[in-house]
């Protein structure tokens, strides 16, 4: 079964064809500046080269076409025709307390995503845009799977979701922590049994995805208890420029001091904040450890507080869950930073963790960095966010068939 994956965004919409049968990625790209002109890079792994062309998009409908159309390609395409893609997956940021698995795309769920567009407006908009433009491009008769980011939070207990403002709010809005990132956790998780060849319901896991967007849940017999990001993304850890956690009273003193609307100051807290706040210097942490190495303090600070979080959190997750048996780093700057994973872990002997640092050393890989004789794993995972949607995708559609 071939699957074409989708992560629809509102200017861009990156894809990736699976051919399920040994999982491999038959192909991949990047849909860029919808809307505004087009552009499109487009990878089949038996090239050296990339395809890199601005193709007119007007919306996702064209970049669609441009994405059938490529792989199509007699001299860059895989696959011979529309046909051979047998189902669609789709990422979907929110799904409310609708989901707590992924599902095949019907009418009734298209009617619950647009009912969580208000829990994540510019996310969930760009999905259903995507959603339509699939079925408008490859015909209603492709089964097109949907699969969120919130799923996998579903089992938090009300202890963990409830925030403490007044109960209406949650009744009247639906306030409540959501979470996200969940394919991501949900897959490190599973993999963290597989390596230590222990059954996910016995064990306690402690998943940090750390990259652009971070943030780290407690994952205790294969279910998510808490996890750090809350009613949005933008809650819990400090992130590239996500502000993370802070007092609520900020925004109304900051309105006053600024002259600024809440909308506007929310938008410092997306988009000018976290580390390229503190540092003044990026988002990125390879620029802050440029700058770190230059003697920069403030990127030094940024990325000590950002540390400092992930120890916290830790810390509180194997209190809420009476302990832990591996802690897993994972996302760009989890897989590939090993001086923050070195740091995060430091001074947590007691707690049964040591890194060994010639293991850490590594980057990019699958393997445990924890000394030989620690009680609890350190354990670093490559997500594979994108895998996880066509898996989800190739169950739903066999299982409906089977029906
Ligand atoms: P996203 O949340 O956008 O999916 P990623 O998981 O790809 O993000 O993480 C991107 C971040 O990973 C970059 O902003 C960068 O800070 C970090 N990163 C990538 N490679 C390295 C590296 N070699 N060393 C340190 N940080 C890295």
């Amino acid at each position: 079964m071939n699957v074409l994956v989708i992560n629809a965004g509102s200017s861009s919409l990156k894809y990736q064809l699976f051919d399920m049968d040994n999982k491999a990625v038959l192909a991949k790209g990047l849909c860029e500046r919808i809307g505004i002109d087009g552009r499109l890079t487009h990878t089949n792994p038996n090239k050296s080269e990339k395809y890199c062309e601005n193709v007119p998009m007007k919306d996702h409908a064209d970049a669609i076409r441009a994405v059938i159309n490529i792989l199509v390609d007699k001299e860059w395409g895989v696959i011979e025709s529309m046909k051979e893609i047998d189902a669609v997956g789709h990422r979907v940021v929110h799904g409310g307390e609708y989901f707590a698995d992924s599902v095949i795309i019907d009418d009734s769920v298209i009617k619950a995503i647009e009912d969580c567009i208000p829990l994540a407006p510019l996310h969930n908009t760009a999905n259903l845009i995507g959603i339509d433009a699939c079925k408008d491009v490859m015909g209603a008769d492709i089964p097109q799977v949907a699969v969120f980011d919130t799923a996998f939070h579903q089992t938090m207990d009300p202890v963990d979701y409830i925030y403490s403002i007044p109960y209406d709010y949650y009744k009247k809005y639906k306030i409540r922590r959501y979470g996200f990132h969940g394919t991501s956790h949900k897959y490190v998780a599973q993999q963290a049994s597989e390596m230590l060849g222990i059954p996910l319901e016995h064990l306690r896991v402690i998943t940090c995805h750390l990259g652009n967007g971070s943030s780290v849940t407690a994952v205790k017999g294969g279910k998510s208890v808490d996890t750090s990001m809350g009613f949005t993304p933008l809650a819990g850890l400090p992130m590239g420029t996500r502000s993370g956690d802070i007092d609520p009273a900020i925004i109304n003193f900051l309105c006053e001091h600024e002259g600024k609307s809440a909308e506007e100051i929310l938008e410092v807290m997306n988009k000018e904040s976290g580390v390229y706040g503190v540092s003044g210097v990026s988002s990125d942490f390879r620029d802050l450890d440029t700058a770190i190495n230059e003697g920069n303090e403030r990127a030094k600070l940024a990325k000590d507080i950002f540390i400092n979080s992930v120890k916290k959190l830790i810390g509180s997750y194997i209190a809420e869950m009476g302990g832990v048996d591996a802690v897993v780093f994972t996302a760009g700057v989890g897989e590939n930073d090993r001086s923050v994973r070195w740091d995060v872990c430091e001074h947590m002997e007691y707690l049964g963790i040591k890194v060994d640092p010639e293991k850490n050393k590594y980057r990019g890989r699958q393997m445990d960095i924890s000394v030989d004789y620690a009680r609890v794993r350190v354990l670093v995972i490559p997500t594979n966010e994108e895998l996880v949607i066509a898996e989800d995708t190739k169950r739903l559609v066999e299982a409906a068939e089977d029906e």
